[in-house]
């Protein structure tokens, strides 16, 4: 080091052309390195792997090392490939050569342009042979099979389907002599390479027959695994010039072609490299082979495959030769389809089914949850209700009262449930009343009606009761539900009202004894007066000396006929003024009418005004209160006598009449007073409505409300051609008497 640099400084000159010398050389070396060596383009040479990669290197790559040494512009590359492989290499350019079967050839060579270059030699012991052929044969023990034919219903083995020495040229000579491989053996086996394994399976009777290319058999026997004379070859054939034993016609070895785009010049240095190859080169004899010869014929492997329909010649195959090819498959598959189809459906019912039963079953909880909702609603409704609800058994036992019962009826739940709902009676019941409640519901009707219950504290409450039988499906009554309403509130007030009309209807009869008091008094003194008058007449002739007694007597007599006469008026007017409750029973009108006519009688004198009747004389009866009645009618005659009697040229007759329409009559007062404008129609019934100058204005009012509460209405009509027409009508009692069932006591023991 020390030393050249001392160099490189001593002498510039030369250093510096070293160091070009230098460059020059590593520029050199890069170029050799990186350029591409003119012509060594990469040349592959695609082969047939029918035995596998690396047997098919082993094979060929000394021959490919071969060519590189004679074609050094070229590297020679080999690609071992299956026959699908080779087809599509070959369809995408990406070979320059190819090495194949004979079959193989054709379909390249028809479908993507492959030329045959050269056929193989193929090299058995020390003898070449560019032909081949194939070879039927079976044990030779077995008798039963002499010829082809006899295969039918046997079981063969090949290679495969799409070997061609290992199969397609039995498969033409089988087709020939009648015998479809495919349909026609008991079994047919591809047993793939090495072709060995198939002689040793015929020779070991796992099948009846087999195909093997020549010279196989020649071949094991040579090693030793076999002896020739165990097989038997099955239609041989004798061709000349070839050794060994073949059933079948001779086709050529296997060519190498080169593909369409290779160019010529390539393609010449390749043949003549390899025609010139010495047939025991060590790469031949790697290969097997014996060299190459000019490519043969092969129009006879195109007529194989036209025969057999493969390769170019593949028919597109009718349904008919589908089914019958794939006949087992078919039906095979359809079985499959069938049992999947059947279990999908299966599984489908099956799922379906889970479906429904999820559906019924989510249905199902969610019906019981609704139900249990409901249920919940129920009792916090019927707990919340306003109503009083009481459930009890069939005999009348509580089993459940809500709030609202214990606050109306005093009773808390603790002593209510299990208690007979008798508790709340109040004895405001007949029997009849409990009958027909009992025979309602116990038909499973429901029964409705205001009820008078007893608190706990004795005192009463009006129920608006419902009671609903709660039944079973079959109709079986279970328990009875009963809602009702505490009324006593508007019971109370409607019988205040009821007691204050009552009063009211009083203090008008009071007030209509007023306004016909002077004719009343007019009426009463008369008899008085009588009856004063007698009285003395009867003292003067008790103070004369000779009484004459029969004069006396009548005069006593008349006096008391008077008295009479004063204490009927004295007792009717006591009567009609009498206060107190109504009360409803069964009225003949023409008695009451009689009876208020009585009391009108003594205005009507008074007032010079006839009082007519005209009354049916049939059933007339109806429900109400004799002396409120009495009042109306009273009422109706007082008004239309003032009216006569306030018209100085007026007819001074009142007609009261009587008639019957529909099960009802009507009562009616007729005046030939002035009568009333029509605007005033409207407002005679209102109370305070009044046009004199005593008048209170109640009296229509209170009649009206008394008729009304009967069940009947008041009107007023014109009567023509003059006066009013006052009328009601009531409803008519049933003439028949009711008739009186006989009731059947029953067992007291409760009030639902
Ligand atoms: P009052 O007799 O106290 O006025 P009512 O209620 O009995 O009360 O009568 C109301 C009004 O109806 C009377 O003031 C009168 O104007 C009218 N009225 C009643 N009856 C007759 C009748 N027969 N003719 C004409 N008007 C009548």
């Amino acid at each position: 080091m020390t030393r050249a640099r001392t160099q490189f400084v001593g002498n510039p000159e030369r250093r510096v052309s070293t160091l070009l010398f230098s460059g020059l050389l590593l520029l050199l070396l890069l170029a050799t390195l990186f350029a591409p060596s003119a012509g060594a383009r990469e040349v592959v040479i695609g082969v047939l792997a029918h035995r596998g990669t690396e047997e098919a290197l082993a094979r060929w790559q000394p021959t490919a090392g071969y060519l590189n040494s004679m074609i050094p512009e070229h590297t020679f590359v080999i690609r071992p490939l299956d026959l699908d492989g080779l087809r599509w290499a070959t369809a995408n350019q990406e070979l320059d050569f190819i090495l194949t079967n004979p079959g193989n050839y054709v379909e390249l060579e028809s479908d993507y342009g492959a030329t045959r270059l050269l056929t193989l030699r193929n090299r058995f012991g020390d003898q070449p042979y560019t032909v081949f052929g194939a070879v039927i044969f079976t044990r030779s023990d077995r008798d039963d099979i002499t010829s082809l034919r006899d295969l039918e219903g046997k079981s063969f083995m090949a290679v495969s389907r799409d070997a061609f020495g290992g199969f397609q040229i039995a498969w033409r000579e089988l087709k020939l002599n009648g015998i479809d491989p495919f349909k026609d053996f008991s079994r047919l086996e591809f047993a793939g390479f090495p072709q060995d394994q198939i002689v040793m399976a015929v020779k070991e009777g796992r099948v009846d027959g087999a195909t093997v290319r020549t010279n196989i058999l020649e071949r094991m026997s040579a090693e030793g695994k076999i002896r020739l004379g165990d097989f038997r070859i099955l239609a041989p054939r004798i061709t000349s010039g070839f050794p060994f034993g073949h059933s079948t016609r001779l086709y050529p070895e296997w060519p190498l072609a080169r593909s369409a785009q290779t160019s010529d010049d390539l393609a010449q240095q390749v043949a003549v490299v390899l025609l010139t190859m010495p047939q025991d080169h060590p790469a031949a004899v790697a290969g097997r082979y014996a060299g190459w010869t000019v490519p043969l014929d092969y129009h006879l492997v195109h007529e194989l495959l036209v025969e057999l329909g493969l390769g170019p010649y593949q028919v597109q195959p009718t349904l008919e030769d589908l089914l019958a090819a794939y006949a087992e498959w078919i039906a095979a598959g359809l079985a499959l389809l069938l049992l999947l189809s059947g279990t999908t459906a299966y599984v489908l019912h099956l799922n379906q089914r889970l479906k429904q039963s999820k559906y019924v079953l989510e249905m199902e909880v969610r019906e019981r949850m609704r139900a249990e909702r409901g249920l919940l609603h129920l009792s916090s409704a019927l707990e919340q209700s306003a109503d009083i609800v009481m459930i009890t058994d069939v005999d009348g036992v509580i089993e459940y009262v809500n709030a609202a019962f214990e606050e109306v009826t005093g009773y808390d739940r603790e002593e209510a449930v299990n208690s007979p709902a008798r508790i709340l009676k109040s004895g405001y019941h007949d029997q009849e009343f409990y009958e027909r409640l009992w025979s309602t519901i116990l038909e499973g009707r429901v029964f409705k009606e205001v009820m008078i219950n007893r608190r706990k504290d004795g005192s009463l409450y009006y129920e608006e009761k419902t009671i609903t039988p709660l039944k079973t499906e079959d109709g079986r009554v279970l328990s009875f539900v009963s809602t009702g309403r505490d009324i006593t509130r508007r019971i109370e007030a409607e019988e205040r009202a009821r007691q204050r009309e009552a009063q009211l209807a009083h203090v008008s009869r009071i007030s209509l004894m007023g306004e016909m008091a002077s004719s009343l008094a007019h009426e009463l003194n008369q008899p008085l007066a009588a009856i004063v008058n007698y009285a003395n007449g009867c003292l003067r002739r008790l103070e004369q000396p000779e009484i004459d007694r029969d004069a006396l007597r009548q005069a006593l007599e008349s006096i008391s006929t008077q008295g009479e006469r004063s204490g009927q008026i004295i007792h009717r007017l006591r009567n009609f003024m009498r206060r107190g409750e109504p009360q409803r029973t069964s009225v003949t009108v023409r008695q009451v009418v009689a009876e208020a006519c009585e009391l009108a009688a003594l205005e009507a004198k008074n007032k010079r005004i006839t009082i007519k009747q005209e009354l049916v004389d049939t059933w007339d009866q109806v429900s109400g209160d004799p002396i409120q009645l009495e009042q109306v009618i009273l009422n109706l005659i007082h008004n239309a006598m003032e009216a006569i009697h306030g018209c100085e040229n007026c007819p001074r007759v009142v007609l009261i009449r009587s008639f019957i329409q529909e099960g009802r009559i009507s009562v009616e007062v007729i005046d030939t007073g002035p009568g009333l404008p029509e605007k005033d129609m409207e407002h005679v019934f209102e109370a305070f409505y009044t046009t004199k100058s005593d008048g209170m204005g109640m009296g229509l009012s209170i009649s009206r409300s008394i008729i009304e509460a009967l069940g009947g209405s008041m009107y007023i009509r014109p009567n023509l051609p003059q006066g009013a027409r006052f009328g009601f009508s009531l409803p008519l009692e049933k003439p028949e008497a009711p008739a009186s069932e006989s009731v059947t006591k029953r067992e007291e023991k409760s009030l639902p």
